[in-house]
């Protein structure tokens, strides 16, 4: 009976609704936010309420992101309140890019656990030390403050074409719409970016903010709409393979990046270091740029153009299927090797051998056995696209016939031994036999 009467009363408690969902009457006179650059992000509620507002809370999340933030506001309990919660952007682990779309709203808690929020509210935090022109669509918004219509025009025309060539040529796609902010000269791209940065930073992708901060005199257009390019295909394959197993390999993440400044030719800077160090044979193997790149000028410039060369043979060899199936199996965090495997058909040393082929340089010594198979490359070939395989596949001479591994020379010349010192065995047996029947 007790157990029955406990059970009752279990029930009654779990039914009757909590305080906490019992909704806290308020009126809200206004709910502002306001943003200094580089100096604070506020955000102010003032509010009434018939009965004692207790606890004020301010909860935002940077769009994008999924992380939400909760904060205690600044306030005095009563039943008419000014609150407010200040975001320091002077701090540098607080620093929010120009560009940077916060989503907030208000919880407001009674005496007894009454709850009210506000309905979300955006804030779009720009750099309000300079009067910015924008251009935009439904994939891009491109801010400047210093040139014209034309030079603003341009570098959104050229933004537009590398967001093409990603999705045309890598089967990338634009996850969420992205900002560019063009500012007119170093000085003043440092000072919009965190203490943080390094001085010789031209341009800087803030993936996780959807935004892209460069610095393009006017009179540099040439170079500004290369850059551009290169900074926005980091932001864009970024949003598109992240995951929280493995980066891109060094090459391919730096490579499509080049290959996006221009698709049909390297540029200028990488072009002629490259062609000397094939003339030379003096390259760098696909898993010594998978690691960080040289801090040498010149050996950095050939670690990019190689990345830029190789990108675009691949493209040219697997075709854009093929990119698009490898982007993905990175994102969901695979291995290099494995990634090449599952969408190419080959390891870092196949791949990087077949180029070695298609600039006419023999295999690296030692890997000839990783060259990709006639197979797998027919496979490819023919998923990329629907041409003659015939005329579509190289086939180098050491491709035809798979080379054997040391593992199994060393097996068959054992083996060779043992059959060969088993026959002298039998003939000296067979001739003792004989000499003792003669006996
Ligand atoms: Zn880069």
């Amino acid at each position: 009976m007790k157990k029955l009467l406990y059970l009752l009363l279990l029930c009654l408690f779990t039914v009757t609704p909590t305080l906490a969902d019992t909704p806290l009457a308020v009126t809200v006179q206004s709910n502002k936010a306001d943003s200094g650059f580089r100096d604070h992000l506020t955000f102010t509620l003032s509010a009434t309420s018939p009965t004692e507002i207790k606890e004020v809370f301010l909860f935002y999340k940077v769009i994008g992101q999924i992380a939400i933030s909760r904060n205690e506001a600044t306030f005095t309990s009563g039943v008419s309140i000014e609150a407010s919660f200040k975001l320091d952007q002077t701090l540098p682990a607080n620093y929010m890019p120009p560009g940077t779309e916060v989503e907030y709203w208000w919880k407001l808690v009674g005496t007894n656990g009454e709850e009210f929020k506000t309905d979300q509210a955006r804030l779009l935090y720009l750099d309000d030390r300079h009067e910015w022109q924008s251009q935009k669509n439904d994939r891009l918004t491109i801010y400047w403050y210093e040139g014209d219509a034309v030079f603003g025009q341009a570098l959104f025309d050229r933004a537009n074409v590398a967001l093409d060539t990603l999705q045309t040529d890598l089967k990338v796609n634009l996850k969420d719409p992205i900002k560019i902010f063009i500012y007119a000269s170093h000085d003043d791209l440092m000072s919009a970016l965190s203490a943080g940065a390094q001085e010789w930073t031209g341009g800087v992708a803030f993936t996780e903010f959807g935004v892209v901060v460069i610095g393009i005199e006017p009179d540099a257009l040439d170079w500004g709409l290369r850059a551009m390019s290169h900074e926005m295909t980091h932001l864009v394959i970024h949003q598109a393979t992240n995951n929280p197993y493995s980066d891109l390999p060094r090459w391919l993440d730096e490579g499509v990046a080049v290959y996006n400044e221009d698709k049909n030719e390297l540029v200028d800077d990488f072009k002629p270091v490259l062609d000397e160090a094939i003339k030379q044979d003096k390259l760098m193997t696909l898993r010594t740029l998978s690691s960080p790149f040289p801090s040498d000028p010149l050996q950095a410039n050939l670690a990019y153009g190689q990345s830029g060369a190789m990108v675009k043979f691949m493209v040219d060899k697997y075709g854009a299927e093929a990119m698009g199936k490898l982007l993905e199996i990175f994102s969901e965090g695979a291995l290099y090797d494995e990634a090449l495997k599952g969408a190419l058909g080959t390891d870092s040393d196949g791949l990087y051998n077949a180029w070695r082929v298609s600039v006419n340089l023999p295999p690296m010594p030692g890997t000839e056995s990783n060259m990709p198979t006639v197979e797998a490359q027919v496979q490819t070939q023919a998923e990329a696209t629907p041409a003659p395989v015939a005329t579509a596949v190289v086939i180098s001479p050491t491709q035809t016939a798979p080379m054997m591994d040391n593992q199994t020379t060393l097996l068959l010349i054992a083996g060779l031994c043992c059959c060969f010192g088993g026959l002298v065995l039998l003939v000296i047996g067979v001739v003792v036999v004989m000499r003792r029947a003669r006996g």
